[in-house]
């Protein structure tokens, strides 16, 4: 194999020891533990395990990790007014909705996100901190590509003057991606910006020509090993952020092996950019809480 492995595992508990001592701190200043508070609609396996891995993380770094769970068919109204309550709650630092919501219950997602106060909005999907971030004046990072960032940068691959292809326009990974690689200043993550960003979707006419035109190629779009390696241009860097899982196994966007042949870096599934997505909650969890202290 060609491809160096960008170990986000390793990379994630570097973050990780790196925040649990700045809570350390935060604590002997005399400040309460930060508290994140999940909620959980429904009975969701996935959405479980996410939430409980959530929580023991939390737990690991000196962050009080709630969870309040409501039943499948609670409603919007009752929702709602969690998040409410959640908001004026000076004891919470961050709330988070565990998404999907159910489907089938008429849950309206854009509404519970615009509830979340901004100050405690530690996924970075509110409104104002999305807008906060396409200005170039980020307060909070949304996780998985603030955890990509993280990794390039802590890898030594620098984006400056890079072409980058983003596969996926979702407004929680592909969107903030394409965004943050092109700020013009490092606001998000020191050499960490200032490339020339494609964003590629389903509309997008050959993909694959797309993709053999970019440095660093990261896909996030939830199709198993469908960037194949011709699609991949010769010593590229390729980010992998899909989970699928096939056959009880999980699996990423890329054909590893055959990437792996022809890339100069690449992140494994599992073990790549999921370790990073929790990292960077905590991060931003401490964040909260130090914003709402003023400390
Ligand atoms: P979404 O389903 O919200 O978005 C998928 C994107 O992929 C869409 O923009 C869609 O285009 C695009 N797409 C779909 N099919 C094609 C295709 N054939 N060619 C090109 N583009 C296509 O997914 P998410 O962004 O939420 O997640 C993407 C993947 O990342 C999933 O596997 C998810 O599990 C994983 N994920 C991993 C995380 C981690 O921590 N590692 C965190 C979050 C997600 P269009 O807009 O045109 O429909």
């Amino acid at each position: 194999m060609k491809a160096e492995i960008l170990d986000g595992k390793r990379v994630a508990a570097e973050i990780r020891a790196e925040v649990a001592k700045s809570v350390e701190q935060f604590v002997a200043s005399g400040a309460p533990a930060p508290c994140l508070t999940a909620v959980l609609v429904g009975e969701d396996p996935a959405s479980q395990v996410y939430v409980r891995n959530k929580a023991r993380a939390c737990e690991k770094a000196g962050i009080e990790g709630r969870t309040h769970r409501l039943p499948v068919d609670a409603g919007q109204k009752e929702l709602l007014a969690l998040v409410n309550e959640l908001n004026t709650d000076a004891n919470v630092n961050g709330i988070l909705v565990q998404l999907p919501l159910p489907a089938g219950h008429d849950y309206d997602e854009r509404e519970i996100l615009d509830a979340i106060d901004p100050l405690k909005d530690v996924d970075a999907f509110s409104p104002i901190n999305v807008g906060l971030l396409m200005q170039g004046r980020p307060r909070f990072l949304p996780c998985t590509p603030h955890g990509i960032v993280q990794l390039l940068h802590r890898s030594g691959i620098s984006t400056s003057a890079k072409k980058v292809c983003v596969i996926g326009r979702s407004e929680i990974v592909g969107k903030p991606m394409a965004m943050m690689l092109a700020q013009k200043s490092g606001s998000c993550g020191p050499d960490v910006a200032n490339a020339t960003v494609t964003l590629a979707h389903s509309r997008t006419a050959d993909l694959a020509a797309t993709c053999r035109d970019a440095d660093i190629l990261i896909a996030a779009v939830g199709r198993p090993k469908m960037i194949t390696g011709d699609m991949i241009k010769p010593d590229a860097v390729v980010i992998d952020v899909g989970i699928n899982r096939v056959d009880d196994k999980l699996v990423g966007d890329v054909d590893f092996d055959a990437a792996a042949e022809i890339a100069s870096a690449i992140t494994p599934v599992p073990g790549g950019v999921g370790p990073l997505t929790i990292a960077m909650l905590l991060h931003n969890t401490l964040m909260a809480a130090k914003l709402q202290t003023g400390r």
